[in-house]
């Protein structure tokens, strides 16, 4: 069965049902109004769309075409049964794009695109494909080394792609799901509670849970932090929130303008946590 023809079905019905759920079991109070931030974040997207399609898309199959041939990569590299080649593949995959994410929070370049995902100043299932097309473009790059390297098989490929845009829907929508239920899925996967700590003000939180399927590579790297009860969270990026900020040309130009300290607010406080919540262990899931 070829996966990817059905992806774009899938992804759009999930996109429905998430929209309709997180309207009725919010987790979140809503600081902006909906449908303004609803139809900026769908025209970023389309943005995001077109550009994966004519970019990423084709030269991730190149690069997969290629390195199947060759045959090239680290999975070639000792001869696997097929099901463990696809768990590897899969995990590879994920571990890949967590060191991505991370890239894209520390190098300067790239946090000027990246952050303008970050500025929506509310967290909900129209953020989850809100990034700007220059930073689509500039993973073209870090795509074809990924599939490259890693040599994984196109049904592998075409699974971890599905799971990864379900998955970025999911841990970006604002649904409020039952505590316990989310504390035993994050367990294993990125839940909306811990990308919503990821959306944070507060610096340390924004650098912090950048996973995107499986939450274990932050475990691992001691990057994961979900103490913070989403109903002390601020959503955005602090030097830019104000409305203005939040506007289609003002967030398609951000990178390529003179960048604002990131971390102070238009008045001139910079979002701190307070200590006592700092003592909570860090890995146990806040309400
Ligand atoms: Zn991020």
């Amino acid at each position: 069965m070829d996966l990817s023809a059905y992806l774009p079905v899938i992804v759009v019905g999930l996109f429905v049902v998430l929209f309709v759920v997180e309207k009725f079991f919010p987790l979140r109070e809503r600081r902006a109004g909906l449908w303004a931030r609803l139809v900026l974040n769908l025209a970023i997207s389309a943005l995001t769309f077109l550009t994966a399609m004519f970019t990423v898309k084709p030269s991730a199959l190149h690069a997969l075409n290629w390195a199947s041939q060759k045959p090239f990569g680290l999975l070639h590299l000792a001869s696997l049964p097929e099901w463990s080649r696809f768990i590897a593949g899969f995990l590879l995959l994920d571990l890949s794009f967590y060191y991505w994410h991370v890239l894209n929070h520390k190098i300067p370049v790239l946090w000027r695109f990246h952050n303008v995902h970050h500025i929506d100043p509310d967290l909900d299932v129209s953020t989850g494909f809100r990034f700007h097309f220059g930073e689509v473009l500039l993973s073209t790059f870090f795509r074809v080394v990924q599939v490259s390297l890693i040599g994984m098989s196109f049904a592998t490929f075409a699974a971890y792609e599905l799971v990864f845009q379900a998955n970025t829907l999911v841990h970006h929508c604002n649904w409020r799901l039952p505590i316990r239920l989310e504390r035993l899925l994050n367990r294993v996967l990125v839940t909306p509670r811990m990308h919503g700590i990821h959306h944070s003000q507060v610096r340390g939180e924004t650098n912090s849970n950048f996973g995107v399927v499986f939450c274990w590579w932050d475990k691992l790297h001691h990057t994961l932090g979900v103490n913070i009860p989403q109903s002390r969270i601020e959503i955005g990026i602090a030097g830019y929130s104000t409305p203005e900020d939040n506007r289609l040309w003002p967030a398609l130009t951000l990178p390529f303008r003179r960048q604002r300290d990131y971390w102070r607010k238009p008045d001139g406080k910079i979002p701190e946590r307070d200590a006592a919540l700092l003592e909570q262990p860090r890995t146990k899931l806040a309400e």
